[in-house]
């Protein structure tokens, strides 16, 4: 059995009337481990049931519950995965045991030969991104907020400034390197979305640029 991405919830940000509103994309992975990936916030936890569901699994049967940073709106119900070792930015644990992993030297963790969380610093000092090789989409990278969402590549000023980036540098790099691995990215804030050679030609000559 392969791997497939299966978006539960489209996230959103935006400013209104001084207050941003934000919440998160939602990713579930179906495939010999069920992953899931972003939870939203405390507040969403009927949306992520229901949308479990549709998908004809539960939390019980969820392995790996990943957040991609250590913010609110993407770490809300982790507490409903309790059957899952979870990995909260470079954290690894299950239960009260803490697995130390080398994030912060590049290395990647490993769930299987199709599945791989990998260090993608730089919104904050230590973001994760989920890494599958799917049957039908290509690479699928679950980025988290590495991406807040596709218009974010023509309009840098939605990643740097609107999102907030710690590590402005840093996630440039990253980005780049998410670019030309992935078919498909899926976004902190947004829906999924289709690499397209021009996105792949802009990162290759930015790193040239950077070296
Ligand atoms: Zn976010």
């Amino acid at each position: 059995m392969s791997y497939s991405v299966h978006v539960l919830h489209n996230g959103y940000s935006y400013l209104k009337d001084g207050v941003m509103r934000a919440n998160c994309t939602c990713t579930l992975i179906k495939g010999p481990n069920l992953v899931i990936v972003d939870t939203m916030t405390a507040w969403d936890k009927d949306v992520l049931l229901e949308g479990l569901a549709k998908e004809n699994t539960s939390c019980a049967d969820v392995k790996y519950a990943v957040g991609t940073h250590g913010h609110s709106d993407h770490l809300g119900n982790l507490n409903l995965f309790t059957a899952a070792t979870h990995i909260v930015g470079y954290s690894v644990s299950y239960k009260d045991e803490f697995f130390i992993h080398p994030f912060e030297t590049g290395e990647p963790y490993k769930i299987d030969d199709s599945l791989q969380v990998i260090p993608t610093p730089g919104h904050t000092t230590e973001d994760v991104s989920v890494v599958v090789k799917t049957a039908h989409q290509g690479t699928v990278v679950v980025a988290g907020d590495l991406f807040e969402r596709e218009e974010d590549i023509s309009d840098p000023s939605l990643w740097r400034y609107i999102a907030g980036s710690e590590n402005p540098d840093k996630q440039q790099k990253y980005r780049n390197e998410v670019i030309l691995l992935a078919d498909h990215i899926v976004p902190g804030h947004g829906p999924m979305f289709k690499v397209t050679e021009d996105m792949k030609d802009v990162a290759r000559r930015d790193q040239l640029t950077q070296k």
